[in-house]
């Protein structure tokens, strides 16, 4: 059935790959080994920064070469850090990404694109797998808070 309402749905990404996503010249494509589904292609996805730290990551030279990593108990963790757009997704393919999108190596990979991707005050919350549905008790109220410059300005002139 379709959905009635836009479409909002969690990613949850263990630092420090929310942060590497979120830092100008960054990441910005996130790997994944199974496709966005094609329903919610344009949804708002809330990016959710897991509990626990990727070590090993932080020794990845995509992230070394980055300004100033924070220390591994600095990275927020267990909190929605920003929200954006699930825009594009395809399959790995002749180290297309690089060097941002990871290459298939046994399972094949998929390349997510998130679009608009917007920082916000991190709200602690617990995450989940997969694409996961926010809880009803989740105050989404922050996301009408970024809504496109030409919007605004419309309902000024009405206003006028
Ligand atoms: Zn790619």
């Amino acid at each position: 059935m379709p959905e009635l309402a836009p479409a909002v749905r969690g990613l949850t990404v263990k630092q420090p790959w929310p942060w590497a996503l979120l830092q100008p010249g960054g990441k910005n494509i996130e790997n994944r080994t199974w496709p966005i589904p094609p329903a919610l292609l344009g949804a708002t996805v809330l990016l959710h920064a897991g509990q626990k730290v990727d070590r090993d990551a932080l020794s990845d030279p995509r992230i070394t070469a980055l300004p100033d990593v924070p220390d591994l108990d600095d990275f927020v963790t267990g909190a929605i850090v920003a929200h954006g757009r699930l825009a594009e997704c395809h399959e790995e393919k002749g180290g297309c990404c690089a060097p941002w999108g990871d290459p298939t190596v046994l399972d094949p990979i998929f390349h997510w694109q998130i679009a608009d991707l917007r920082a916000i005050e991190p709200i602690p919350y617990t995450g989940s797998l997969s694409l996961w549905h926010p809880r009803p008790d989740l105050d989404l109220s922050f996301l009408s808070h970024t809504l496109p410059k030409e919007e605004d300005s419309r309902v000024d002139e009405h206003r006028h």
